[in-house]
């Protein structure tokens, strides 16, 4: 890890995947583990599910509301995403990075596209893949949170997503998610050590090279 206190820029770390190859499963297990990054919220105008609470999993919104959002300047990147539309607010992620932290998006290939197009240096973009077609459409009946048109939507969906594999700096196989998300935890390490990441480590380095005087 970076030495504590030594300044340092934040990872924008972005977790994409056709949906039901695990990448909320493994957002979840990174956010509880890793004190030292944040969920970036989405907004979103597709309805909430059971269980999805408002402000922790989105901000849901109306289609009205998101557009002026979008004309206002507000969102980061936005997309059209099964038929709803899906964006990251600008605010929360520069207050997170002010404050020192790396923020997590869980966005699609669209999403990461544009964030690279504007951030660049700082995005490190992870793709998660699932390992087989099978078990893809296994994990989305298991969830049972859509209805069925729903899932075989996403399933003719997977494979215009997966064909974006090449456009993220890593690509995983979720065949056992607690090995994938050691990677993911393996990837956020070392890209936290890049040296142009530890912005302190110039005035460190100048201290460990001057000369004692006697
Ligand atoms: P779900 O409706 O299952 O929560 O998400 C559908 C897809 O939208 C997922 O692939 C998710 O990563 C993507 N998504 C969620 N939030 C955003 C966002 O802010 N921007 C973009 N481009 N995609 C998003």
């Amino acid at each position: 890890m970076p030495l504590p206190g030594l300044d340092r820029r934040g990872v924008l770390f972005v977790l994409s995947s056709p949906s039901g190859a695990g990448k909320s499963t493994i957002a979840r297990m990174l956010l509880a583990a890793d004190k030292d990054i944040d969920l970036s919220v989405s907004v979103t105008t597709r309805p909430m599910r059971p269980g999805e609470v408002d402000g922790r999993d989105y901000h849901f919104v109306d289609v009205p509301t998101f557009k002026d959002m979008v004309g206002d300047g507000e969102l980061m990147e936005w997309a059209h995403v099964f038929d709803h539309r899906y964006g990251t607010p600008r605010a929360p992620v520069e207050a997170m990075l002010a404050a020192g932290r790396d923020v997590l998006f869980d966005i699609d290939w669209q999403g990461a596209q544009q964030l690279y197009q504007q951030a660049g240096g700082d995005v490190v973009r992870v793709f998660i893949l699932p390992p087989s077609v099978h078990e893809l459409e296994r994990r989305l009946l298991s969830r049972g949170t859509d209805d069925k048109n729903v899932v075989e939507g996403r399933m003719a969906r997977a494979n215009s997503e997966i064909s974006h594999w090449d456009g993220y700096d890593y690509v995983l196989i979720n065949d056992d998610v607690e090995s994938c998300f050691a990677q993911v935890c393996h990837i956020l390490i070392a890209e936290r050590l890049r040296r142009s990441r530890q912005t302190g480590l110039i005035g460190f380095v100048r201290k460990l090279m001057t000369p004692k005087t006697a």
